[in-house]
């Protein structure tokens, strides 16, 4: 287990294991923030709109999971 550290991006505490910053390809950031990063670039719209993405996706990821859950227990 990694210590826990601070994103210098949103100041979170996090023992995820680090992204790589891709404005400085240096910086540690915490992977929501790089999976924000990323969908930044992708659809080409602010760090902002890409975080609330970034949660859509998260939101609907543990839909989804929960569904399985679900539909498992039925069979
Ligand atoms: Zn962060």
């Amino acid at each position: 287990m990694k210590n826990p550290w601070t994103c210098p991006h949103c100041g979170k505490k996090t023992t995820d294991y680090p992204a790589i910053c891709r404005r400085d390809n240096k910086t540690e950031i915490c992977s929501e923030c790089g999976t924000a990063q990323g969908l930044a670039d992708y659809f080409k719209v602010p760090l902002y709109r890409a975080r609330l993405i970034a949660d859509h996706i998260k939101e609907c990821q543990e839909r989804a999971l929960s569904w399985t859950v679900e539909t498992g227990e039925q069979k």
